[in-house]
């Protein structure tokens, strides 16, 4: 048989829904496995967004919708942005994909030609690598170690721009690393993007995250000339725990949308019609569940920080936002742990599971060593027999 394409080829399977799957079957098998895995919302959908769903099949809105989604969610993503973020985009200006995931990709299509460089700062959510790969892109990845607090420079980004560097890819707060990008931060950065004429995709799905009173500060609302090329990917996954409804949308200037659409006119067409309905409610309905949901991750957070740094051979620094937790595993490495040698975090998370019964995600997907990604997306109980079994792991 003839030779099936390449670049398809080369995609390795995500690292993050490997785990879950690994962690569903073990949990399906009824085995007493803890799940920090995939980055989920332990929340129900809440209830006024579940009824806006059964509220639309019972109103018949079962149909095809335009390509770019239904003009009421578009507007209420508009006004979402305006009324968190302070930028101001028409309806036309948002494109509605199949989950912020389908959302990133859709923009490095619109954007990406064979052989364009893509900067990432490592660590970095496992799907932008292998999206700007699929896309024809090549990956340009820069460090933001722990020492800067899991940030980039607009210095550090300076110097890793070529003649072929088409776009930055940002994620703020950031997956897997909780770091949250401060104004001054985040201006810095635009200036090299703007004074270099690169795209920007500002990835904000976890803006709503954020901790300690910090202010998120979305990349478009650093002026009109970091907006004109900025696309913001954001969705309803994570604020308001709507992962398996998969909305997610992209905000940008005109062009870029056209673009967006027309490709989508032709691959999903739209999301579901139900789904885009719910989501209508999510985004302009009481957003009193946010809040309560975001209360709720940040005390998990300080629990599992406070846990963490008390056991010996493991750290983690305090992140800003998000709901993940950057475990250190440095002090491990040549140990043997549930008879295993850990040599890296691969062995570290394998082993973890195996015998500690508990689901982590190497980073070395993420683009960094000695440290796995533990979510506290996760209910309390979960968090504290997982963290139990990772002092009970660690000691043996
Ligand atoms: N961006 C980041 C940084 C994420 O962690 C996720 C999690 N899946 C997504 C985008 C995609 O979310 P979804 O496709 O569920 O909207
Ligand atoms: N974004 C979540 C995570 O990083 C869900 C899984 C995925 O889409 O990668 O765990």
């Amino acid at each position: 048989m003839k030779e099936i394409s390449r670049i398809a080829a080369a995609v390795k399977a995500s690292t993050t829904l490997k785990v879950d799957a690994l962690y569903k079957q073990m949990k399906a098998e009824g085995i007493d496995v803890v799940g920090f895995g995939a980055g989920e919302p332990d929340f129900d959908t809440p209830d006024n967004i579940s009824e806006a769903a059964h509220r639309a099949i019972r109103d018949g809105q079962t149909k095809y919708t335009p390509a770019n989604g239904i003009p009421a969610l578009r507007q209420a993503a508009a006004d979402r942005l305006l009324a968190d973020c302070g930028v101001q985009y028409g309806a036309g200006q948002i494109v509605v994909a199949s989950g912020a995931k389908h959302s990133v990709y859709i923009a490095l299509r619109a954007l990406i030609n064979d052989g364009d460089e893509v900067i990432i700062p490592a660590p970095y959510w496992v799907t932008y690598a292998e999206s700007v790969s699929m896309t024809g892109g090549v990956p340009v990845i820069i460090s933001a170690p722990a020492s800067a607090g899991f940030k980039i420079t607009g210095e550090q980004l300076e110097g890793a721009i070529t003649d072929k560097t088409k776009l930055l890819i940002i994620n703020n707060p950031s997956n897997p690393t909780g770091a949250l990008y401060g104004a001054d931060e985040l201006k810095e950065i635009a200036d090299v993007c703007v004074k270099h004429d690169l795209y920007i995709m500002s990835d904000e799905i976890y803006y709503r995250l954020v901790y300690d009173g910090k202010s998120f500060v979305s990349a478009a609302s650093l002026g009109e000339k970091v907006k004109e090329r900025t696309i913001l990917v954001n969705g309803v996954s994570k604020s308001y725990a709507m992962t398996g409804w998969r909305i997610g949308y992209t905000a940008s200037n005109p062009m870029l949308a056209e673009v967006m659409s027309n490709y989508l006119s032709h691959s999903t067409h739209s999301p579901s019609t139900i789904s885009q309905f719910a989501a209508v409610e999510a985004l302009s309905g009481s957003q009193d569940s946010v809040e309560d949901m975001r209360l709720v991750f940040e005390r998990r957070r300080d629990y599992i920080v406070d846990r963490i740094n008390a056991i010996d051979g493991v750290s983690c620094l305090k992140p800003d936002g998000a709901f993940y937790i950057m475990l250190n595993i440095e002090k491990l490495i040549g140990r043997t742990l549930g008879g295993r040698v850990i040599n890296d975090s691969d062995d570290f998370s394998l082993a973890f599971l195996e015998s500690g019964l508990v689901a982590v995600v190497s980073c070395s997907g993420f683009g960094c060593d000695n440290y796995v990604r533990m979510t506290y997306a996760a209910s309390d109980d979960s968090i504290r027999k997982g963290l139990d079994r990772l002092a009970e792991f660690v000691r043996a």
